[in-house]
């Protein structure tokens, strides 16, 4: 039997008024409700029923991530920025990032997500591709400094979220753990009672970029999406927009060749590119200046190719550059090619078709974008040109628009931070390769401020049962009375143990404070204990989120639950 709630000692201080400072309804009703208190700017306190809920949140998220296979770990909050540094984050990051230095000068910040931490973990653990997949997990609070703090929980400085990353030996084993936890976050929303929305968006292949979005949709949401029934679903942030990029749809192999020189031949044989296929090979720097040859079907013009797209912040070698990286000035082989050289072939070259969301900002919608590095932006569409009632760009359908909250979001980082953390391993034919990687985020805190937003009314919360604070609340109208509060302890201890989670509204109160405040705390059911009633063997049960309210006979409650 759980223990049974005693609103006489429970720390839940109701508000009659709305407070001031509170900006949207979920923020003004768990305020209300007593179930949370703002510490300063974008820092808050859970009061025991806030509390709980956050805990059933936290409980839904890790079922379905262990249901998934993922595993629990718990890392540090405080990090030493030299892994920021070795990242490349340190400055990327920018000021969202909390820094503090310790008493030995040492420069550390509060994690605002673990990626670093992660893979200096596994870095020097995990070194054969028989150790993998691995996908591990946390739920722990984040700091973020975020330039405004606003909407209470959705958007805080300190917040509780569930990371979790995948270390996969293959784009088609990432594939798998990513496609499950989608599965898994989906789950998730729906237990948590959201009207959800996934948004993809599918920025092509190399270099991670494919991401996906869970917005509960919320009039109050800050994201601007279009969706349609088919399932096409957009990301259209308001001062976002909408763009076609240059990036290419390529059956794309990707392999680090081995030290040395070697001919366009071998490495055409080396990517498997059938001969009879022309290809035009280019040699090019990626973002980090590291040496990228590329491999293209067909003969083009270069200039006709956009090949920024293929490859994040490809550029081509200079001549001086080609000389010192042992290449034949003006000619393409045979190519030196040093350690961990990439050479990558794009076996089919198409633009993507369709619109997918684009950026206006740097980090924007992919984390760490570079804008017109990652992809190169050539037609800016504003909001007017793919808006509500535009026809779907997969199926032609009429758009839908909403507005969302972003609960949840799921992401290929392909090897971006393995590699510039050198984290590697041995794979199948001996070859140490960096890991591969997915990271998947949840949003405790802010889902259960989104679920707010989603169930309330005009008198309060209305909690789905699978994460209110308690299910059942028992009122009592006379405390003390010789009838009515033995009654109602004794109905509050039969559902008790009947498994439900119950509370004794036990207050020396008038009934309207009582029916107020369990209205606005939002308690799935409500059971009213009169003095009228007992005496023909009934008590009042009311629904919270219909509001209708059922006589029922004593002896058939326990059936009704
Ligand atoms: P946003 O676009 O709203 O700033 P984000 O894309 O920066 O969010 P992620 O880095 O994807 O956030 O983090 C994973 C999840 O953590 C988000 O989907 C969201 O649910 C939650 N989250 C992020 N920032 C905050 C915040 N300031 N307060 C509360 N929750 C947050
Ligand atoms: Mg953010
Ligand atoms: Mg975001
Ligand atoms: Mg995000």
């Amino acid at each position: 039997m759980t223990q049974i709630l005693r609103m006489s000692n429970l720390y839940a201080p109701t508000l009659k008024e709305d407070p001031s400072d509170a900006d949207i309804d979920s923020a003004r009703l768990l305020l209300r409700a007593g179930m949370l208190r703002k510490a300063a700017s974008g820092l808050y306190t859970f009061l025991p029923l806030g509390f709980r809920v956050l805990k059933k949140i936290e409980n839904i998220v890790r079922e379905e991530m262990d249901a998934s296979g993922a595993q629990e770990i718990l890392m540090p909050v405080l990090q030493p920025a030299e892994l920021w540094e070795e990242s490349g984050r340190l400055n990327d990051y920018g000021p969202e990032l909390m820094r503090l230095t310790d008493r030995h000068d040492r420069e550390m910040c509060l994690g605002p997500t673990h990626e670093e931490i992660i893979v200096a973990l596994v870095r020097n653990e995990l070194r054969s591709y028989k150790e993998l997949p691995q996908n591990l997990y946390q739920i722990q609070t984040k700091y973020r400094d975020e330039i405004r703090p606003r909407f209470g929980l959705l958007r805080s400085r300190e917040f509780v979220m569930k990371d979790a990353y995948s270390f996969n030996a293959t784009q088609e084993s990432l594939q798998e753990t990513y496609d499950a936890m989608g599965k898994a976050y989906g789950a998730i929303c729906t237990r948590c009672g959201l009207d959800y929305r996934e948004v993809e968006a599918d920025g092509g292949q190399i270099g991670g970029k494919v991401t996906t979005e869970f917005m509960a949709l919320a009039e109050s949401g800050e994201a601007d999406l279009v969706y349609c029934s088919c399932g096409y679903a957009a990301d259209a942030e308001a001062g976002a927009c909408l763009a076609r990029p240059t990036l290419y749809e390529v059956g794309a192999m990707e392999k680090i060749a081995t030290p040395g020189v070697h001919t366009i031949t071998e490495l055409a044989e080396f990517l498997s590119i059938p001969e009879s296929s022309t290809v035009k090979a280019l040699s090019g720097k990626d973002a980090e200046g590291n040496l990228v040859c590329l491999f293209i079907p067909g003969d083009h013009e270069l200039n006709e190719l956009k090949i920024e797209g293929l490859v994040p912040g490809f550029t081509l070698l200079t001549d001086e550059e080609m000389i010192s990286f042992g290449l034949c000035k003006g000619s393409m082989g045979p190519v030196g090619l040093p350690e961990g050289a990439r050479v990558i072939a794009a076996t089919s070259l198409q633009a993507i078709p369709q619109w997918v969301v684009g950026a206006n900002e740097d980090g924007y919608h992919y984390v760490g974008a570079r804008l017109g590095e990652d992809f190169q932006v050539d037609e800016w569409a504003d909001l007017a040109t793919v808006k509500p009632g535009d026809c779907c760009p997969e199926c032609g359908l009429p758009l839908e628009g909403a507005r969302g909250i972003e609960v949840a979001q799921i992401f290929q980082l392909g090897d971006k931070y393995s590699r510039a953390m050198g984290a590697t391993f041995m794979d199948e034919d001996g070859e140490e390769k960096p890991f591969i990687m997915g990271c998947y985020g949840v949003g405790i805190s802010r889902t259960l401020a989104a679920i707010v937003e989603q169930h309330n009314d005009e008198h309060g919360i209305m909690w789905p049962l699978s994460v209110a604070p308690a299910h059942i609340c028992v009122v009592p109208l006379t405390v003390g009375d010789a009838e009515v509060q033995p009654m109602a302890e004794k109905i509050a201890k039969d559902l008790a143990e009947l498994g439900f989670e119950v509370v004794i509204d036990d207050r020396d109160e008038r009934a309207g404070v009582k029916f107020n405040d369990a209205d606005l705390i939002g308690w799935p059911v409500q059971i009213v204990v009169g003095k009228r009633g007992l005496k023909e063997g009934k008590v009042e049960m009311k629904l919270r989120r219909t509001g209708e309210k059922k006589e029922v006979a004593l002896d058939a409650l326990a059936e009704m639950m």
